[in-house]
């Protein structure tokens, strides 16, 4: 790790520490050339394994943009759907897998956005868990219904 200050190729790591949520490494490096210090963070990378079988890095905006679709017309500000990203990608994490199945993603889409919106909920569960008529959006909207009893 260079110095960003001096640029010396030579730092070293003064404290180590391990983040709230447990996902990441915090450490604090001091440049013995310049003596100037600087932090860097170690996050592991989270994998998506798609059914093709290809690996690609796990890209929060895709499941924004995704998610996004679903929810035009629906009063949820770009805020909400950060937010609903940054669930997604916790729930992921804490799986503690380092290569998560693209379905996988779908279904950690499903429960922070029935939360967030029941309309664009159901739209989204109609794609993905595809959807072939009124029966299956009969059955999610009993769904709903049940758990707003419960
Ligand atoms: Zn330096």
């Amino acid at each position: 790790m260079h110095c960003p200050f001096c640029q010396n190729p030579d730092t070293k790591v003064i404290d180590t520490r391990i983040s709230d949520d447990g996902h990441s490494i915090r450490r604090r490096r001091e440049c013995p050339k310049c003596g100037g210090r600087f932090s860097t963070m170690e996050t592991a990378m989270l994998l998506v394994k798609k059914r093709s079988g290809n690996v690609e890095q796990f890209d929060r905006n895709k499941v924004i943009s995704g998610v996004r679709k679903a929810c035009q017309g629906r009063p949820i500000d770009e805020e909400s759907l950060k937010h609903l990203g940054q669930q997604v990608e916790e729930s992921l994490r804490a799986q503690g897998i380092a290569q998560v199945p693209s379905e996988e993603i779908g279904k950690a889409i499903l429960k922070p956005l029935r939360e967030l919106d029941e309309v664009a909920y159901l739209r989204f569960a109609s794609v993905y868990q595809n959807f072939e008529g009124l029966e299956d959006f009969q059955h999610a909207i009993d769904e709903l219904r049940v758990e707003d009893r419960a």
